[in-house]
């Protein structure tokens, strides 16, 4: 098929009335399908079942220490969960701490603190100063970014590239402005490019020169162990040691959970930094906790016993995520390459495929698939302010539907593609 841009104004015509006509028997077929957000299904929770029998009334309900679960202690974490993160995120056993049961209220919790009290070590708070700004790699994690204006930052967003956010940029910007305080990263597999950052792009932002003392990277790496192709797991460089190795080690915040390990809101959320973050962080949350849910710390180092217990899950659960995302991914290729209507990446992992429609498309693209029974995450969403300057991106969540579904709402969301791209061919 030729790019629809080459096509004259008659053979667009006659293309539109086919894709109506396309659309119109989807609309009657009364689909009622979500795939707005990048949710488990629940076959992958069958398969961590035993998790809920790795601690029951038989159970020694002591942590590897001695301490009992059942009480108040181990302020930071059980010893055997904290082993399991370590492991993950690259750190020492005194720059975790486990929490609840989920790492964006960790973030948000964290953020609000540098507000409020200041976190790293002799850092003022931050709501004593006038106008702050934030950095927003775009498109990006919507929640992040929710936080971000809720606190009351000026966000600016930040081009995304094949290597992570657009460095040249972030260099020049954090150079220039004490006012800009830190920025969102989702390192690996990225919400929802699934773009994993290149050494380089690690390094440089663990050594740029930063007019803010206190600039905090939120280094978000929910998808530290999501690949889907165990054969090929991308590689992330380890962020705390790159910037101890550059003089700065209180610069980055780590967070982690397994909301797509385990339970999605029911699992466990860690955060890691330096010792010295880690020294404050402890002053700070002491006030707030006595501890967090530790035998629900128990029962995943239980039933996981350590991260290859954890990479063999993923392993398997990527069993189940892969034909998900190959549905969509062929559905694109074969319905939508070579027409110069959209563009997409075809991720190693994480939970989400970005898909740019033709510039001012996607608000049109998402309300005609709601209008037949497809609700799509929101144009705009992956933005900060919901404000997709070129109306273009969506973020297409395939985890949660079954692949009949995904199929017929994948196919819908191309006929979508198309006719958004026609009518507007035809206006221009
Ligand atoms: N961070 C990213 C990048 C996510 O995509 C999500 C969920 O979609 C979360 C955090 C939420 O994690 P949690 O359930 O631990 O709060």
């Amino acid at each position: 098929m030729a790019d629809y841009r080459t096509l004259s104004h008659q053979q667009l015509e006659e293309l539109r009335r086919e894709l109506v006509d396309r659309y119109e028997q989807f609309q009657q077929q009364g689909l009622k399908l979500d795939m707005s957000r990048g949710k488990p299904a629940a076959d992958q929770f069958d398969l961590v079942s035993g998790l809920l029998d790795a601690v029951n009334s038989q159970s020694s309900l002591l942590a590897a220490d001695g301490v009992d679960c059942r009480n108040y202690g181990d302020f930071t974490g059980i010893p055997e969960c904290k082993a399991i993160f370590c492991e993950m995120l690259g750190v020492s056993f005194d720059e975790i701490f486990i929490c609840g049961n989920s790492s964006l209220a960790v973030m948000y919790d964290a953020l609000g603190k540098m507000m409020l009290h200041g976190v790293r070590p002799g850092a003022k708070p931050w709501c004593r100063e006038g106008n702050l700004k934030f950095l927003c790699p775009v498109p990006g994690y919507d929640r992040h970014f929710a936080i971000t204006e809720r606190y009351g930052f000026e966000m600016i967003p930040i081009e995304m590239t094949p290597e992570g956010p657009d460095m040249d940029q972030v260099e020049r910007l954090v150079a220039a402005d004490s006012s800009i305080k830190g920025i969102w990263c989702v390192p690996k597999y990225s919400n929802p490019q699934g773009i994993t950052y290149s050494d380089e792009t690690v390094r440089r932002l663990a050594r740029m020169k930063t007019a803010a003392d206190d600039f905090i990277i939120m280094w978000d790496n929910a998808y530290a162990v999501h690949d889907l192709y165990p054969e090929h797991r991308d590689h992330l460089l380890n962020i705390l040691a790159e910037c101890k190795a550059a003089g700065d080690p209180d610069r980055v915040m780590m967070f982690a959970s397994t909301s797509k390990i385990s339970y999605a809101g029911a699992g466990i959320a860690v955060f890691a930094c330096s010792k010295g973050m880690m020294e404050r962080m402890k002053k700070l949350l002491t006030i707030q906790t006595i501890g967090f849910d530790k035998i629900n710390m128990l029962r995943h180092a239980r039933y996981f016993k350590n991260l290859d217990g954890i990479m063999a899950h993923m392993d398997r659960q990527a069993e189940l995520l892969r034909p998900k995302f190959r549905t969509v991914l062929d559905a694109f290729e074969r319905e939508l390459a070579g027409k110069g209507v959209a563009e997409w990446l075809n991720p190693n992992g994480g939970y989400f495929i970005s898909l740019d429609v033709m510039d001012g498309c996607a608000k049109r693209v998402v309300q005609l698939c709601k209008d037949a029974g497809v609700t799509l995450t929101s144009a705009g969403a992956t933005f900060p302010y919901g404000r997709d300057p070129r109306d273009r991106n969506i973020r297409v969540a395939p985890t949660y539907p079954t692949i009949p579904e995904l199929e017929q709402a994948v196919a819908l969301l191309c006929i979508c593609v198309q006719l958004a791209a026609v009518e507007k061919l035809l206006r221009d």
